[in-house]
């Protein structure tokens, strides 16, 4: 049949991925001559690290740098500075057939899946499309896997003889999932995957990515602008704030105890089920400033509901304040 590995044995103890003292600048180039006038700093100093079989989710709102960590990790972009070690491989030193086996091991999936598909080819064919790449199986067994897959995401044989615009915009993301899952990686980068869904889909799609981690061992960083959809996929939860992981913790230390005020405002705006009860919303001044241009000393400090003089002039260090529990915040 095919050389397709195994399902992948979950270690919860390791970690799969560490990442060091990442940074990613954007040059920002002006006038006639494109010069670089400044540079865009949208991942700036973030190290953190994803245990084998567990799911991280990365929390901030839009622009924060979350989906630029997820896109440097896989090599999608190129870093400016720091290093990726995914199983004990620098990814940043990879090339050629070794960067290649890598993109076998880490794949993603995308807020969008219909960008990613071609409109004119058929379902089966768009996900046996890594199979071909990695030269897995002979044609009649890509398409055999493809359609395995597909059924593992809750859609049927006929659906792969369709076409990308005959699906809503669940089954796309069912579709997306089973892109990236056909090559069996070990770990996958959910880029704000139910974002475009409306509720009642989002929940189908995360019990799917539970129930496919579960089976084949994966490990995700689970990437959203919604602390309240993280809360049910993630084991840990990191917070982003322009450019900057400003907490980081288990899911339940996290939601009970939450130390920066930039989480506990992302946290007051997640709706409680229950009308009876009600929880104080923390409304943020301002818009998120530029990441051109940062404020000093703690990034938050513009729109901190509690700043003191200090914040503006000294960038809080990233410390561990409970076993676990880091923190970004002069006052936590
Ligand atoms: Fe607010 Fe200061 Fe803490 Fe920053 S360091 S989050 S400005 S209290």
């Amino acid at each position: 049949m095919s050389d397709q590995p195994g399902t992948n044995k979950i270690n919860k103890q390791a970690d799969l991925l560490v990442v060091n003292h990442l940074k990613k600048y954007f040059p920002v180039k002006t006038g006639v001559l494109k010069r670089v006038s400044g540079h865009l700093l949208a991942v700036d100093d973030v190290s953190f690290s994803v245990k084998s079989g567990e799911t991280l989710g990365l929390v901030g709102e839009s622009g924060c740098g979350k989906t630029t960590i997820g896109r440097t990790i896989l090599r999608l972009t190129e870093p400016t500075a720091g290093s990726v070690n995914f199983d004990g491989k620098e990814v940043f030193d990879l090339k050629g057939d070794a960067l290649k086996a890598l993109r076998r091991d880490m794949q993603i999936i995308f807020q969008d899946p219909y960008a990613s598909l071609d409109p004119r080819l058929r379902i089966g064919n768009s996900v046996m499309e890594g199979l071909e790449i990695h030269k897995i199986g002979n044609k009649q067994d890509r398409y055999q896997m493809a359609v395995d897959m597909l059924k593992k995401v809750g859609l049927e044989d006929y659906h792969s003889r369709r076409y990308p615009h005959e699906f809503s915009g669940g089954q796309r993301q069912r579709i997306g999932i089973a892109r990236a899952l056909t090559l069996k990686p070990r770990f996958i980068v959910c880029d704000e995957p139910v974002s475009a869904l409306d509720v009642s889909i989002q929940s189908q799609v995360l019990n799917i990515l539970k129930d496919l981690q579960d089976e084949f061992g994966l490990t995700y960083l689970f990437i959203a602008h919604n602390l309240g959809v993280v809360e049910h996929i993630s084991n840990r939860v990191a917070v982003m704030y322009l450019g900057k992981m400003v907490e980081l913790a288990d899911r339940d230390e996290l939601f009970r105890s939450p130390l920066h005020p930039y989480t506990q405002a992302l946290m007051s705006a997640i709706p409680i089920p229950n009308p009876k009860l009600k929880r104080e919303r923390i409304i943020l001044k301002g818009d998120v400033p530029s990441p051109l241009n940062p404020p000093t000393g703690c990034r938050f400090h513009p729109r901190c509901p509690i700043a003191v003089a200090e914040c503006a002039l000294k960038e809080p260090p990233f410390v561990e304040k409970k076993p676990g529990h880091s923190v970004a915040c002069w006052l936590a």
